[in-house]
């Protein structure tokens, strides 16, 4: 029965075996298996067994007849749809005609037959069936294809999941170590910027030690100062007298390099303050090399001058001007091998005087000669080189002569092949006609102190009893009347015992400092005439307009210079 895989099976019921026997004869041709049953019941069990395309069904059968069977047949869920043609022998009426198709009939066929017909709605049966198992396998294919298909979409989703779970897992570990990263970063800036802090105030702390230091050296060296003065004056034995003069060079070279240290302390704060004024730079430059001229001479170099006719204005700060050529006409004999040449010449050059200090002496390297403007920039750091030095010289020329609207380069075709330095500075609009320029000759005389026309009488108040003595010393040497107190509570009293023309007083005092005293002094009847100098450490605007404001008449920074000294008394006009 099953052996031909593509007939389909048509079961034949009939409890008259001559109708089964036609049957088959009719439906032999269509070439499908049939399959005879001879009653319901027997139907039933051959359905059990297999498949049928179609059901031929006589519907009055003794025991089960034809509906009962189809109903029974059509209650099983793998039949209901399984088409039935009743067989009548009789002819059936419209209401039994209407349950047959109620029980799922398909259609019916009356004895005798027409085998035609009955072979014809047999086929079309069969062959909706086989459409139905085709669609049927299909749709069982479509179904498998699809299963296939969601299986192997589940899978590449699984295996696009895992990669993305491992991608996943991978970023997290990059990002966990970017974090840590991060973090150790963080750290690391956290305990730079400590660190730079802690530079900070190491830097500070070095800006501050440096200010005191260049502060506190100044107040021994004005005692000294005065005492060699004092010698120089009195001595008259040749070889003390070539000792003082090597301890007076010495003192202003240390003088200079302590002058330099509390600039550069004032320039690292800001705290520089220019006093500009029309200002000529002839006498300017003459006073420069006036300064430097005793170490030229020592060095027994050839100083060459070449200054224009006319008077070269600028709007500047003299004092702080002839700082920076004496720094740069020093420097020029300081690296000059003995017997060099050294030059200085000045011209305009647009709208500004350019000065040019030169020599040949030791050059410059060429990959240096930015860098020797840098704080405490040294070419030659082995302590073995021949000078000395603290290396700010010219970290102030530069500074200063920006302050000045100016610029200064250094140029050198290397070492051994000397040195020019250039200095720019604006010219004043207020340039004026020719006037006489100094040459060498001029530079080197050095100022005399003139006889002071009478002696005055002149009271000291300095704490530090070296000071004052040599101070008195050296203005009794020149013919005055001094009175020196260690104490300035006592000052008043020999104010007025002592009736002095002139008062030099100490700023730095403890118990009673010189400003007070001085506010004391101008309050007292006895003192309103006299004339005050304030001897300090501080030389800034600031200071001397305290100074002036607690009623001095002068302000001069520790060391005094002997000759200002002299001038100040010479000149004083009591009040
Ligand atoms: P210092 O002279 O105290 O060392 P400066 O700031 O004046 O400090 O100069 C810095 C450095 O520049 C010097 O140490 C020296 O090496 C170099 N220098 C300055 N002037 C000259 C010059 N005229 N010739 C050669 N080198 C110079």
């Amino acid at each position: 029965m099953e052996a031909d895989i593509d007939k389909v099976n048509i079961l034949l019921v009939d409890d008259k075996p001559e109708r089964l026997l036609s049957y088959e004869a009719v439906l032999a041709q269509l070439g499908e298996t049939l399959v005879k049953a001879h009653s319901g019941e027997e139907a039933l069990r051959r359905l059990m067994e297999t498949e049928f395309a179609v059901i031929l069904l006589d519907v009055s059968m003794p025991g089960m007849d034809g509906f009962e069977t189809a109903e029974l047949i059509h209650q099983h869920p793998r039949f209901e749809n399984t088409p039935i043609i009743f067989v009548t022998g009789v002819h059936i009426g419209d209401l039994d005609r209407l349950q047959g198709y109620r029980l799922g009939a398909i259609d019916y066929v009356q004895v005798p037959l027409v085998p035609d017909i009955l072979r014809s709605k047999v086929a079309v049966l069969v062959e909706l069936y086989r459409r139905r198992r085709a669609l049927a396998g299909e749709n069982a294919n479509l179904t498998r294809v699809n299963l296939e298909l969601q299986t192997e979409r589940a899978q590449e989703f699984e295996s696009l999941s895992r990669t993305l779970a491992l991608a996943n897992a991978e970023l997290a570990l990059a990002n966990a170590q970017l974090e840590a990263e991060v973090a150790e970063r963080r750290r690391a800036e956290a305990q730079l910027q400590q660190l730079a802090g802690k530079l900070r105030q190491a830097d500070r702390r070095k800006d501050e030690f440096l200010a005191t230091l260049a502060h506190e050296l100044r107040n021994p060296l004005a005692p000294i100062r005065s005492a060699v003065s004092l010698l120089q004056s009195e001595c008259s034995d040749a070889a003390a007298q070539l000792s003082l003069d090597v301890i007076d060079r010495q003192l202003r070279q240390l003088v200079r390099m302590v002058d330099d240290l509390l600039d550069v302390s004032r320039i690292t704060h800001g705290r520089i303050e220019l006093r500009r004024e029309p200002t000529e730079l002839g006498p300017l430059l003459s006073t420069a090399i006036e300064t430097t001229l005793p170490h030229i001479q020592a060095m027994r170099h050839v100083l060459s001058v070449d200054l224009p006719p006319t008077a070269l204005h600028v709007d500047g700060d003299p004092q702080r001007l002839t700082q920076v050529f004496g720094n740069l006409l020093n420097n020029a004999s300081k690296y000059t091998l003995p017997g060099g040449r050294i030059g200085l010449s000045a011209c305009i050059d647009g709208s500004e005087v350019l000065v040019r200090i030169s020599d040949s002496g030791v050059g410059i390297p060429p990959e240096r000669v930015d860098d020797v403007f840098d704080l405490f920039v040294q070419v030659d750091t082995s302590l073995e080189r021949a000078q000395g030095g603290l290396g700010i010289g010219l970290t102030l020329v530069r500074r200063l002569v920006q302050m000045h609207g100016g610029s200064v380069r250094a140029l050198s075709d290397g070492l051994g092949h000397g040195s020019c330095f250039e200095i720019r500075l604006p010219l004043s609009a207020a340039m004026t006609s020719a006037s006489p320029i100094p040459g060498t000759t001029a530079a080197t005389e050095i100022p005399v102190a003139p006889t002071p026309p009478a002696g005055r009488r002149i009271l000291i108040v300095d704490d530090n009893r070296d000071a004052a003595n040599m101070l008195a010393q050296l203005l009794g040497m020149s013919g005055h009347e001094v009175r020196a107190v260690y104490d300035p509570e006592l000052a008043l009293q020999t104010l007025v015992e002592f009736a002095p023309d002139l008062a030099f007083l100490d700023v730095g005092m403890p118990k009673l400092n010189g400003l007070e005293l001085a506010s004391m002094i101008r309050a007292d009847p006895h003192g309103a005439h006299v004339v005050l100098v304030a001897l300090t450490g501080w030389g800034q605007e600031d200071d001397r307009r305290r100074s002036r404001a607690a009623g001095f008449d002068h302000h001069l920074v520790k060391p005094a210079d002997p000759v200002e000294i002299e001038r100040i008394c010479r000149e004083a006009v009591p009040h």
